[in-house]
């Protein structure tokens, strides 16, 4: 019988130091400890900025004479009523508008004067 000698075999396996891999490996715990350092603190929104409520709008003159606030009758010289309607001196005058205005039985130009949108 023939002898089939196969000799000597063995199976090698050479473990060769993967050193892509280490490489691989040491990039990628610098990225993570770069990242955890590059951690900020979230930005204000500046929505949440106190906003400036909207003024009320300043009164023109005209406002001031209807705003009812203040326009107190006092007893002062006889001048002509500042009615443009009206052609009467009066001793009577508001002293927030200071203007003269008559009253009497037939006239109120103070209510008139502080109560029309247009004189
Ligand atoms: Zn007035
Ligand atoms: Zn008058």
């Amino acid at each position: 019988m023939p002898t089939i000698v196969f000799g000597n075999y063995s199976l090698m396996l050479q473990e060769k130091p993967m050193k892509l891999s280490e490489f691989q490996v040491v990039i990628a715990e610098g990225l993570i400890k770069a990242e955890v350092k590059m951690g900020r603190p979230s930005l204000e929104e500046a929505a949440n900025a106190p906003a400036n409520r909207a003024q009320p709008s300043p009164h023109p003159c005209n406002d001031a004479r209807l705003d009812n606030v203040g326009h107190m009758i006092q007893y002062g010289s006889r001048q002509w009523c500042k009615l443009l309607s009206c052609h009467q001196k009066s001793h009577f005058y508001c002293i927030k508008c200071n203007m003269h205005l008559c009253i009497n039985k037939d006239r109120n130009c103070f209510m008139e004067f502080h109560t029309k949108k247009t004189i």
